[in-house]
């Protein structure tokens, strides 16, 4: 069984609330907000983290970027959002699968 917490939901092996996906990736509610709203944005194949990531990676690298801006339109955060991804334990990565954080709705701006 595979381990990853992020490849079983992908699998459907673990619930989520999904906001959005296409083939290569899906993008669900954070479990544990930080942010009014928090949505994080996977890669469906696993790498473990962005220094990972290899020249063949390119494209699905730019679509996590193109993903995470549909996901703030739907979620109705796109006057005003950040995009934050951790490489590392030092950096506070506790998920080794690659992901995006989107995270915005703070009301009168970011506290
Ligand atoms: P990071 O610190 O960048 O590795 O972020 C991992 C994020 O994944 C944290 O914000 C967690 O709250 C979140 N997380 C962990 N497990 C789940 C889960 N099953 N569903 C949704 N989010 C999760
Ligand atoms: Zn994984």
């Amino acid at each position: 069984m595979n381990s990853c917490v992020f490849c079983r939901i992908v699998a459907g092996e673990l619930p989520t609330q999904k906001v959005w996906e296409d083939e290569e990736i899906v993008a669900f509610k954070d479990v544990n907000p930080s942010a009014p709203v928090h949505v994080l944005v996977v890669p469906k194949r696993h790498i473990d983290k962005l220094t990972e990531a290899t020249s063949q990676d390119r494209d699905l690298l730019g679509g996590l970027q193109l993903a995470a801006a549909v996901v703030a339109q739907k979620m109705g955060i796109a006057d005003g959002f950040r995009l934050m991804l951790n490489n590392g334990a030092s950096a506070g990565q506790v998920v080794w699968h690659l992901h995006y954080h989107v995270q915005g709705g703070w009301k009168g701006g970011v506290k």
